[in-house]
């Protein structure tokens, strides 16, 4: 069977950066791009949104879809081959791997997961595809924090970790107030972020709370929250609602074979793409729980190329 140099499993900013890396090398990828794999079409999390406005190159923002269709059709231009499949296994315990989807089984010299993480989201009332989601309600609050009906009206935050501190310090550039509605007693995030957070005086924190329904028509104007202890039910003016609730990495087709930190994130060796299997490299959202953005994403992607061609060099160009 063929053994080819570089299998991409993903579709996003880094898998499609590390394809156009990896084939212009003239390793002749091949990019499993998923079949609403995670919940997420091929094309990965930016599908989902309207326009990105932070990708450097587009001055006048690109809408996710149109941004991820060019960087599709830049892989295809330097002979990227893809499969629309959804990888369901690798074996990395001996070279070459195998990469198994439900259609076909592929050796690989070296593989390259990049197959992001899925944000999760409040099941609620009126929060759902459909409903109100992207009509005011997001998970991503530095992707669509500074849109236009987010100015100077109050918003809310769901979660207590760090990326709601985040979150909130973000959104008090834009909002009029933005309140933390966590259900917990206490905060989970760190205490430098929460001193950040309270020290903001756009802040307000909501302890022992949580998020009931999202009200409203055409947008977000209102969320109902309920007291765990009381059961006291309140409505909260809102024109925003930012889910900041965790993210969940799309790890589980690995089958435990590559270190995982303690949340299922892909643990790379600091300043590179490399996993704890030597030959395996990861890159995007799927490594990052903290920056997640689309650059960084493609950042790490370009990285994950560059080393599987030096990888595959120092090997002599050999595949066994
Ligand atoms: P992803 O984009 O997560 O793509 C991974 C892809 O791999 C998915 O299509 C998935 O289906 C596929 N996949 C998963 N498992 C498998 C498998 N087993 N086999 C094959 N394929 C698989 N960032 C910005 O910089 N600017 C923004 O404006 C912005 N807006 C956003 C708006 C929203 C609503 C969301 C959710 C995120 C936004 N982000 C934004 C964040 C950005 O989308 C992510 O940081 C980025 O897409 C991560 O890229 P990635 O390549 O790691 O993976
Ligand atoms: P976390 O898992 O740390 O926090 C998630 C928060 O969401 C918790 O407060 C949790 O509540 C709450 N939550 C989860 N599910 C629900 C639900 N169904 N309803 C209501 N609330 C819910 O996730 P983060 O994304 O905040 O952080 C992930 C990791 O990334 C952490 O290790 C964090 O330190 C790191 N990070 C670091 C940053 C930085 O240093 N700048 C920035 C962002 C993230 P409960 O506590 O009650 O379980």
């Amino acid at each position: 069977m063929t053994v080819e140099k570089v299998v991409i499993i993903g579709s996003g900013p880094a898998a499609h950066t590390a394809a156009i890396y990896a084939a212009r090398a003239e390793l002749r990828p091949v990019l499993f791009e998923g079949m609403f794999a995670g919940g997420v079409a091929a094309g990965g999390q930016l599908t989902t949104t309207t326009d990105v406005e932070n990708f450097p190159g587009f001055p006048e923002g690109v809408l996710g879809q149109d941004l991820m269709d060019r960087m599709r059709a830049q892989s295809v231009r330097f002979g990227t081959r893809i499969y629309t499949e959804t990888v369901e296994a690798v074996d990395v315990s001996a070279r070459p791997f195998k990469v198994t989807s439900d259609s076909r089984e592929m050796r690989a010299a070296t593989v390259i997961v990049a197959t992001g993480a899925t944000a999760r989201r409040l099941d609620i009332p009126g929060a759902r595809d459909g409903e109100l989601w992207q009509r005011g309600i997001s998970a991503c609050a530095v992707c669509d924090g500074a849109l236009p009906l987010f100015r100077n009206r109050p918003l809310v935050v769901v979660g207590g970790g760090d990326s709601a501190m985040e979150e909130a310090s973000f959104l008090t550039k834009f909002g009029s107030r933005v309140l933390v509605v966590y259900r917990g007693d206490t905060l989970r995030a760190s205490k430098i972020m929460q001193r950040r957070a309270t020290e903001n005086p756009k802040i307000e924190l909501v302890a022992n709370h949580v998020v009931e329904a999202a009200l409203g028509d055409p947008v977000l104007e209102a969320v109902r929250i309920r007291d765990v202890r009381s059961g006291a039910v309140r409505e909260l003016s809102a024109a925003g609602l930012f889910f900041a609730i965790g993210h969940v990495p799309n790890t589980g087709f690995l089958g435990g074979q590559l270190a995982l930190d303690d949340t299922g994130y892909i643990v790379t060796q600091p300043g590179t793409t490399r996993t704890s299997v030597p030959g395996v490299f990861a890159a995007g959202d799927v490594q990052d729980k903290q920056w997640r953005q689309a650059i960084t994403a493609a950042g790490t992607g370009c990285m994950a190329a560059l080393e599987a061609e030096r990888f595959l060099a120092e090997e002599g160009g050999d595949v066994t």
